[in-house]
């Protein structure tokens, strides 16, 4: 992980963000704020290194959710981003452009958890082919992930 820095954004592409150093552990929190700030049913956050975050093109913009915390989101886009509190920052694990070694390591205020939580992964698969063949086709918008030199290249204005 020293070779290369790991990238990540949102999705826009306005915030950008290359990673120098070793990542801490990764965590999902279930606490009401959490919930809140991805509108999902928990958070997922990975530690940043001291330090160690260099935002490429903007930096999130802040909501100050409780006295020592602030939370970080892209200002065009709205994707969640950082989570900043006095001795770091955690970065949104699915912001990351390779997601594929942050698999959770532990669940922050279990006791918050939704009662439902666990059963989620039991709902069935929805497997209609017309709905993933209509997937195939969209026209996305999204910044495509990797580092591009030419983003935006469809004309969206940043
Ligand atoms: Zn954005």
């Amino acid at each position: 992980m020293t070779d290369k820095p790991r990238t990540g954004g949102c999705q826009c592409g306005a915030v950008r963000f290359r990673i120098h150093g070793e990542l801490g552990h990764p965590s999902i929190c279930h606490c009401r704020m959490c919930q809140k700030q991805f509108g999902s049913l928990f958070g997922a956050f990975v530690t940043a290194p001291k330090d160690g975050v260099e935002w490429v093109r903007e930096e999130p913009a802040y909501f100050q959710s409780s006295v020592n915390i602030a939370r970080g989101f892209c200002p065009r886009c709205g994707t969640p981003m950082t989570y900043k509190h006095p001795e770091g920052l955690e970065i949104s694990i699915g912001s990351f452009d390779d997601r594929s070694d942050l698999a959770p390591k532990v669940q922050i205020n279990h006791a918050a958890r939704l009662p439902w939580i666990e059963a989620i992964f039991e709902t069935s698969a929805h497997e209609n082919p017309d709905y993933y063949r209509r997937q195939e086709q969209i026209i996305s918008f999204q910044h495509p992930g990797e580092e591009t030199a030419n983003w935006p290249e469809h004309g969206l204005k940043l």
